[in-house]
């Protein structure tokens, strides 16, 4: 596979300035961020990668220099083994996390989102004692008009919570005693001696489960589990022109851990709800209207509903039912921040099912004139 050129990736031209480079990454960042991705992350995340790896370099003086002069071949061996890795070699976290953070309120951070999943939330400094709560998942329904402004919801949930009367131990005060198994240690060496010499074995013990202490009194509130159920109410603030699939991190507002760990997530899933009059086309909306047949024929102006507010849209004479026009800059903000999609507006020729005689009459005077002006069947 060859590699793409940076500046090519980067759409910028070779004498780019730094705030150019910034610029043209911060706008590809967003587009491409694997959370705005949802329908194909895995593609977003190589672009991303490939997106950060160009602004590593051109951002770097020195190595933007090896690059103009010998391309990618200069730089073979000035990222680790295996060449750029994201999570390794990319210096310009804060740059992202503004980016990022902008579109999510500043919820959480870009390095957790990028690296992704449970095994990018692995937080250093755990260590043996401390497991990290769960996230909690919560659908969060909008409406059409709640993705075109963008919204603040409070969200109401369940979570686990450090027990205060214990402070997370599970015991009474004093009711917590060193584990004798492992005299304290939390683990059990084990030496077994083989061909080669001896071996020591090292593993959790099984009786404080590799806490080194045990509960001999447990705490009367949480009963020994060092978290009780709380209800809370969170608030978290919805950026113009998400859809379905898009999800929001709320970071270490899930679960409290047990023993110190951290705590878990919430994961706020975006949903849409049905509306009654326009359907969501990605960053345009439809909406059909019916019209009657001497609208259509003689021309005139309706009024159209949009997400703010009725329009006048003109019709011209001979408008055929079918025909569909496009209301600019009518449609859902793009998420990505720049200009917003087209309203589609399909006219229907609305035909009256109850006639009254005086309209009979009218109208088969008029379809003796016009019968011989309907074109004939087929790809009109
Ligand atoms: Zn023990
Ligand atoms: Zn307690």
């Amino acid at each position: 596979m060859t590699k793409r050129d940076y500046y090519e990736t980067l759409g910028i031209g070779r004498n780019a300035t730094e705030d150019e480079i910034k610029s043209a990454y911060r706008r590809l960042a967003r587009k491409h961020h694997p959370d705005m991705n949802r329908d194909n992350p895995k593609e977003a995340e190589e672009k991303f990668k490939e997106l950060s790896e160009a602004y590593e370099v051109l951002m770097d003086s020195n190595k933007r220099a090896t690059y103009n002069q010998f391309g990618h071949e200069g730089l073979s061996g000035s990222f680790g083994r295996g060449g750029f890795d994201f999570s390794r070699d990319f210096t310009h976290i804060s740059d992202l996390e503004d980016v990022i953070g902008g579109l999510f309120g500043g919820g959480g951070s870009v390095f957790d989102i990028l690296m992704g999943g449970s095994q990018g939330r692995r937080r250093g400094g755990r260590g043996r004692r401390g497991e990290r709560g769960g996230d909690l998942k919560i659908k969060l329904p909008l409406t059409l008009n709640e993705i075109d402004t963008g919204v603040e919801k409070n969200i109401r949930l369940k979570r686990l919570e450090r027990c205060n009367t214990c402070k997370g131990t599970g015991a009474q005060s004093g009711g917590l005693e060193t584990c004798s198994t492992c005299g304290g240690s939390g683990e059990i060496q084990r030496v077994s001696s083989g061909l080669f010499g001896q071996f020591i074995n090292v593993s959790a013990c099984g009786r404080c489960r590799g806490e080194g202490k045990i509960i001999s009194i447990p705490c009367p509130i949480c009963h020994g589990k060092g978290r009780v159920e709380k209800e809370t109410t969170l608030s978290v603030k919805i950026p113009p022109g998400v859809s379905r699939g898009n999800y929001l991190p709320l970071r270490e507002q899930g679960n409290a851990g047990r023993n110190g760990g951290s705590p878990g997530d919430v994961i706020v899933l975006i949903d849409e709800k049905e509306d009654p009059i326009f359907e969501r086309r990605d960053k345009d909306i439809f909406i059909r209207v019916p019209i009657s047949y001497t609208l259509a024929a003689l021309g005139g102006k309706i009024e159209v509903p949009t997400l703010t507010g009725q329009v006048k849209m003109k019709i011209p004479s001979g408008t055929q039912s079918g025909k569909v026009f496009r209301l600019r800059g009518k449609g859902l903000p793009r998420l990505e921040g720049y200009g917003r999609g087209d309203q589609l507006v399909e006219i229907v020729i609305w035909t009256p099912k109850k006639l009254s005689s005086e309209e009979k009459r009218l109208l088969k005077e008029l379809e003796d004139l016009t019968e011989k002006k309907v074109p004939r069947p087929g790809k009109i």
